[in-house]
């Protein structure tokens, strides 16, 4: 996976190359007219020697510089007008004898004076959401497309509302958390197929569209991963990178807690991740199958006490959802 850094210096690469490019097509299209039109490239010649000329001027008195600045803008004004004229003649546009840019407001260079311009932002984005694993599925499952009508709205008994009205408030409280966006943490938690990955996804891509960088991982991904680092600690940089990645990514999801192994390490590192990013305020959204006291088993009280104590929970529970879609189909 490429960090927020890689992905930033390959999109200016890709700037580069760009640039490069439309310069060549200009170079050869230039080529191409001249050839034709010979009297074209004596213009182009003369306006950029008159071009030298004007940069000149600065050094002459202020009184003649007015007469002959005047001199050289009609100059100027009569080949560019021939050029254009010959152009039209010949039915050639003007822009071909120009740079194209695919962005004419940055000019291809991803910048505008000191800030992004929106194509790269766009670039950066399409990247973030390609990396974030969930590019396709939020396609579908996203704040637009949850279905309430799936959920049953028959009170349980030992939770006191029904699921239909549980699904709404974990809806509401999903997109207050998605919307601030204030260093609050989320922990998901219920039986499988009750809607919990399906809301992960609906905060992935409302905080993605929201221009912030959303890292979304199983637990198994993510104990893999740092399982994997673990043995190359000599890779040193590739280990900073992705830990940077998992500290820095605006939104951490983790999907799925419990149903990988846990080892002490992983265990630990968990610990930590959730200590750093705490540290930093930055929101992590935990989803997980296993109720209260499974995950104390299954985890350390320390992790434990952090999770419970300092995020919110948002309970699922009811039918399984995954099923009814399928016979609903
Ligand atoms: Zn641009």
């Amino acid at each position: 996976m490429a960090t927020r850094t890689q992905i930033y210096k390959e999109v200016l690469r890709e700037y580069d190359a760009l640039r490069t490019l439309k310069a060549a097509e200009l170079r050869e299209r230039r080529e191409a007219i001249y050839m034709k039109l010979p009297r074209l490239e004596e213009i182009e010649r003369e306006l950029s020697l008159l071009g030298v000329s004007t940069a000149k001027l600065v050094l002459m008195q202020p009184e003649s510089r007015e007469v002959a600045l005047a001199e050289l803008q009609e100059k100027q004004n009569a080949l560019k007008t021939e050029r254009d004229e010959l152009m039209a003649k010949n039915c050639l546009s003007p822009s071909l004898l120009k740079l194209e840019y695919v962005c004419e407001t940055c000019k291809d260079t991803g910048y505008v004076e000191d800030k992004q311009c929106a194509c790269m932002k766009h670039k950066l984005m399409d990247r973030l959401y390609d990396q974030s694993n969930v590019r396709d599925i939020i396609k579908l499952e996203n704040f637009d497309t949850f279905d309430l009508r799936l959920f049953s709205d028959e009170v349980v008994k030992a939770e006191g509302i029904s699921p239909k009205e549980n699904a709404q408030r974990n809806l509401r409280m999903a997109m207050a958390f998605a919307e601030d966006f204030a260093g609050d943490n989320l922990l998901l938690y219920g039986g499988s197929g009750r809607g919990k990955t399906f809301l992960c996804n609906c905060i992935a891509k409302d905080v993605l569209d929201r221009g912030k960088t959303v890292l979304y991982l199983t637990a198994g991904q993510l104990f893999k991963q740092l399982e994997e680092l673990r043995f190359h600690r000599d890779e040193e940089e590739e280990t900073l990178d992705w830990d940077a990645e998992l500290l820095d990514a605006d939104l951490l999801i983790i999907d799925d807690l419990g149903t990988e192994f846990a080892t002490m390490f992983t265990a630990s590192e968990l610990f930590r991740i959730i200590n750093d990013r705490k540290l930093r305020k930055r929101p992590v959204v935990i989803s997980t199958n296993l109720d209260y006291k499974a995950l104390m088993d299954q985890y350390s009280d320390r992790v434990m006490s952090r999770l419970i104590g300092e995020y919110t929970t948002l309970k699922f529970f009811g039918d399984d959802i995954r099923m009814k879609k399928k016979y609903a189909r």
